[in-house]
């Protein structure tokens, strides 16, 4: 199974993602991440990226599909996965019908999160990560169990993100609005677009992309 989950930053594209990874043993393939680590690791395209990062605006598309390319060759993906940020531009949703094709592989549902830009600002300002196995939470709605403990894996170091402040948001909930929102008539003209209300609660809308997974949605 191929899925993308396409919606504005914030809307728990991630947090959705990773449960799915879990339901289906398909892999979670989030091109934020994957940008996160190259800038930490100071290879040439965290070079490139860091700074458009840090301004909110979308990394060029040759780097980002080449990127992209690699990763969905990799074994892990023999079952399937889930693209988590990407596609974000038509270029970007157009070289990955190419590489599918390439591939004689399908994607079979694009699944749009609507959240309002409002909660998005609050969804964002309350993100924290654990910096050791990568569980995300929020400081209001999924704090840690017990306070400054990771549930997952005891660790009590945390990270938040450069591009998490209330200066850059504006800038990407900006580009996702002008840039990626367009992907919406792409995929809809492909009958493969289906939407899910994402101002409801973490389990309600694993609920509802579990419906649509199964053909009851
Ligand atoms: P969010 O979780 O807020 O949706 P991401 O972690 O997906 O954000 O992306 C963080 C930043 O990484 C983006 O603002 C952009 O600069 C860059 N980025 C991630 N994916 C892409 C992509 N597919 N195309 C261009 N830039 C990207
Ligand atoms: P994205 O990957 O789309 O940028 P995340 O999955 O990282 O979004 O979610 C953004 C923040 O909002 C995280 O702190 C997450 O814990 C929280 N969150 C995710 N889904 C919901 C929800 N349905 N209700 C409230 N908070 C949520
Ligand atoms: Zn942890």
């Amino acid at each position: 199974m191929n899925l993308i989950l396409l919606g504005p930053p914030g809307a728990g594209k991630g947090t959705q993602a990773k449960r799915l990874e879990e339901q289906f043993g398909i892999a979670q393939i989030s091109t934020g991440d994957m940008l996160r680590a190259e800038v930490k690791s100071g290879s040439e395209i965290g070079l490139q990226a860091k700074a458009i990062m840090e301004r909110g605006e979308l990394v060029p598309d040759g780097v980002i599909t080449a990127m992209l390319a690699a990763r969905v060759s990799r074994p892990d993906c023999a079952k399937g996965f889930i693209l988590d940020g990407f596609p974000r531009t038509v270029p970007q949703a157009e070289a990955l019908d190419r590489m599918l094709a390439e591939k004689g592989l399908r994607l079979d549902h694009v699944i749009e999160l609507k959240v309002d830009d409002a909660a998005l600002v609050e969804r964002i300002a309350g993100r924290f990560t654990c910096a050791k196995c990568g569980a995300g939470y929020h400081d209001t709605f999924k704090p840690t169990a017990k306070p400054g403990v990771c549930d997952s894996c005891g660790s009590t170091e945390f990270t938040r993100r450069a591009d998490d402040r209330a200066e850059t948001v504006a800038a990407r909930l900006e580009a996702y609005h002008r840039q990626t929102a367009p992907l919406l008539p792409y995929y809809a003209a492909q009958g493969k677009l289906s939407g899910v209300d994402g101002m409801a609660s973490m389990d309600a809308v694993a609920r509802q992309i579990g419906a649509i997974l199964t053909g009851k949605g």
